[in-house]
């Protein structure tokens, strides 16, 4: 009986897409619309603001929307067409990740360059315009550039 039933579906299965990155998304998107949306028309409801306007019956048919592509997806026999559809989501996906990495980059640079200026001060070599890092706090010093060897004087 069971072995039936998974050979039935293996058959019924042959030459469909089944599931991706992108269709595991959705489902998981659905669960969360679905939730998200019996919390919102109960509460609603609860507190007597339920009208059945346009909007309630919009959001009571996206979960269902998401759903039903997601299924699309999964019994599509148009497999070139899916997996390009999933490339494209992954592209955008990684592209995402790299932005959000990039800007806690950021974050972290600035953070450790504001942790240096409060122990440190930086000039500018008036020869060659090397940066130069000089601890705080030391009086009137005469800083030799690491790059010219020019020597100059600073308050630091
Ligand atoms: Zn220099």
């Amino acid at each position: 009986m069971f072995y039936s039933l998974t050979n039935r579906l293996r058959t019924f299965m042959a030459g469909r897409y089944g599931f991706d990155m992108l269709g595991s998304l959705l489902l998981v998107l659905y669960l969360i619309l679905n939730y998200l949306v019996r919390f919102i028309l109960n509460t609603l409801l609860r507190r007597g603001l339920l009208t059945e306007v346009w909007w309630v019956t919009l959001l009571r048919f996206l979960p269902m929307v998401v759903l039903g592509w997601a299924l699309w997806r999964v019994l599509s026999k148009n497999i070139p067409a899916r997996c390009a559809e999933n490339g494209v989501f992954m592209e955008g996906w990684s592209r995402l990740k790299m932005f959000f990495t990039r800007r806690k980059d950021a974050v972290v640079r600035w953070k450790s360059g504001a942790e240096e200026r409060k122990t440190h001060r930086f000039f500018a070599c008036p020869n060659c315009g090397q940066q130069v890092r000089v601890p705080k706090g030391k009086g009137k010093i005469a800083i030799k550039c690491p790059r010219c060897h020019q020597e100059f004087v600073k308050k630091t």
